[in-house]
């Protein structure tokens, strides 16, 4: 992909954009920007003006006079601003108020189609456009969305990690799934990675931890929404901070060095990775053989005409493994996760010995 780095990045880490989830009055767009914009800490402004809602009859924005405002916003404040656009219409808009930079929201990052007709829309701009994450854990879309862009010319670009759908509960909102958005600065190391905890926490509480977990991964940058008076917000009310809690929270991160210049210290980490590739290895390596045991008790199986899934004797693993796991400092989501992973490739395999199912190994 041909990418430009975009000038602030260059600049200061972490680059913060805020204001509030939607442009509601112009009242409270300039009283919010203004607030924030005096903390020194926030070098982008944000606000909805078109907004995805996922049930109608909510509030829904206040469309093309909201760019008006935000336009006063930056006059007065001096500082760029950013709106979320989801189709053509929103960006010729975006681009007639010279909105600095443009994001796509992620219920339209799942929509190729969508993606699509805004690159279109954007060919022959020299626009700075950020993607979301697509709302479910599918970095293909997100890589795809990226790709539309770059393919109309759009070399500035930047990634937002807001969060993945999940089904059941949990503390977040969005699940975080910090690997996905690892992954995908691995592979794209030269577009800035921001993180947008608002969305991930949705609530207020859990914003300053999850702010600095993304600092501490590299994440170049944060979106937080912000909003004079929350209580009344007419969306995201429960996420979104007043100024001052903004500036507290900004105040508080601690931004680590992205690499030691110590030579020392590299040598202990490098020390220590060894041991870990080492561990990891041998984790394999143990995996291998327990599969390997997993098949012999299939051809017993088969020979007996017996079922590949015997729940007692799953339940049996998962008791004990629920005991051990604390002995060993192993948290339980993990443990969960590790033993589905281990059945199920347990079950592959002993299903290749009795069915002749060949087992996928690329
Ligand atoms: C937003 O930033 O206000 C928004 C709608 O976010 P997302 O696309 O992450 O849901
Ligand atoms: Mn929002």
């Amino acid at each position: 992909m041909n990418v430009e780095s975009i000038e602030l990045f260059e600049q200061k880490r972490p680059v913060v954009i805020s204001g509030p989830c939607s442009a509601e009055t112009e009242e409270q767009l300039l009283a919010t920007c203004t607030s924030i914009a005096k903390t020194g800490k926030v070098d982008i402004l944000r606000a909805g003006i078109w907004k995805p809602r996922t049930r109608p009859n909510n509030f829904e924005g206040v469309g093309s006079i909201g760019l008006e405002w935000l336009r006063e916003a930056k006059e007065k404040t001096g500082l760029p601003v950013s709106v979320e656009i989801a189709n053509s219409k929103h960006v010729s808009e975006a681009l007639k108020y010279d909105i600095d930079i443009l994001w796509i929201g992620s219920r339209t990052t799942v929509n190729p189609f969508s993606v699509q007709e805004i690159a279109d829309a954007l060919e022959g701009t020299d626009a700075v456009v950020f993607v979301k994450n697509p709302i479910h854990a599918d970095t293909e879309l997100w890589i795809g969305a990226l790709e539309r862009l770059n393919r109309s010319g759009i070399t500035k670009l930047g990634m937002i990690h807001r969060g993945f759908t999940q089904y059941g509960t949990s503390i977040y909102r969005n699940e975080p799934k910090w690997q996905l958005a690892i992954e995908m600065k691995r592979r794209f190391p030269k577009i800035p990675m921001l993180c947008d905890p608002s969305h991930i926490c949705g609530n207020r509480e859990l914003l300053q931890s999850v702010s600095q977990q993304a600092l501490d991964m590299g994440f170049e940058g944060l979106m937080i929404e912000s909003h004079v008076n929350p209580e009344v917000a007419l969306s995201d009310k429960n996420q979104q901070v007043t100024p001052e809690m903004l500036h507290k929270i900004l105040d508080r991160l601690i931004v680590r060095q992205l690499c030691m210049s110590d030579e020392e210290l590299n040598l202990k980490l490098n020390h220590l990775r060894q041991q870990i590739d080492i561990i990891d290895d041998n984790l394999l390596r143990i995996l291998g053989e327990r599969m390997k045991i997993a098949e012999s008790i299939g051809r017993i199986k088969k020979e007996k005409g017996i079922t590949i899934l015997q729940t007692s004797r799953w339940e049996e693993i998962i008791k004990k493994a629920k005991t051990n796991r604390i002995l060993h400092g192993l948290s339980e989501k993990f443990m969960i996760r590790y033993l589905n992973a281990v059945h199920q490739e347990s079950i592959d395999h002993q299903n290749e010995v009795m069915n002749n199912n060949k087992l996928v190994l690329t």
